[in-house]
């Protein structure tokens, strides 16, 4: 089995305009191999958005590597960074983020229009992963005249649109009270499972956790 995604020593704090530093990541070491979804499980405040963040090339750490597929992400210009982001990346979070002007099946294509697939093809694609989530016969719905947990199976579907090697998730099901949390859930699992992507899930749920392959805890600013 191949790694997708290896954290070392990652280091990360903040200053707050202040002197004395808030530090968040303290040697932070996770390494995912491809197809293990793994549960990050910390209380709020301990630092999972700042380690999905570092992860998925939307910040960089003060100290430590990212490598993602073998390639060290730290060593590389942002524009290439930029480039691995948009292709290899998936990002989910609490909101679902989707563009209000357009479709659920609209969300879905234009990340792929915007990464050259021809559109026939975006448009095949979004519809068997709105398929694979139970929301097909709402394609053509725009995200306001959706339920909370259509928005978010609409934009789990948009994350996996361009078939990325690795999808992080930030509480996914977080803002979903626990019964459509428990179904939309299962859904996600099923997509992921499905294309045999790697994924780190951050969740507060132990019970949402346990349904993953491993759990690793941010613990005083360590993985353990
Ligand atoms: P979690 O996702 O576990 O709730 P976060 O990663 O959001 O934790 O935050 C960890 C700590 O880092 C918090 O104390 C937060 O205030 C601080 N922090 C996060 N992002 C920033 C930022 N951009 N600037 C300053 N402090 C930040």
């Amino acid at each position: 089995m191949s790694d997708v995604l290896t954290l070392a020593a990652l280091t990360k704090g903040y200053n707050h305009g202040k002197p004395s530093e808030v530090t968040v990541l303290q040697g932070a070491d996770l390494t995912v191999q491809q197809g293990e979804v793994v549960a990050l499980v910390a209380p709020s405040g301990a630092g999972k958005s700042t380690l999905l963040h570092i992860a998925g090339l939307l910040d960089v750490p003060d100290a430590g590597t990212v490598t993602i597929n073998g390639t060290d992400m730290t060593k590389l210009s942002d524009r290439k960074r930029t480039a691995v982001r948009r292709a290899d990346v998936g990002f989910i979070y609490q909101f679902h983020h989707l563009l209000p002007e357009f479709s659920a099946l609209e969300n879905i294509v234009l990340p792929q229009l915007a990464n050259g697939v021809d559109a026939s093809k975006a448009q095949a694609h979004a519809l068997d992963l709105l398929d694979r989530v139970g929301v097909k016969p709402r394609a053509d719905h725009r995200p306001a005249a959706l339920s909370g947990g259509e928005q978010q199976r609409v934009a789990f579907c948009r994350a996996l649109a361009n078939q990325p090697s690795l999808l992080l998730a930030d509480e996914p099901t977080g803002n979903l009270d626990p019964g459509t949390s428990d179904r939309v859930f299962d859904a996600l699992m099923e997509l992921v499972r499905g294309t045999g992507l790697s994924a780190v899930i951050a969740t507060h749920n132990l019970d949402l956790a346990a349904r993953m392959d491993r759990t690793v805890r941010l613990v005083d600013g360590r993985l353990t």
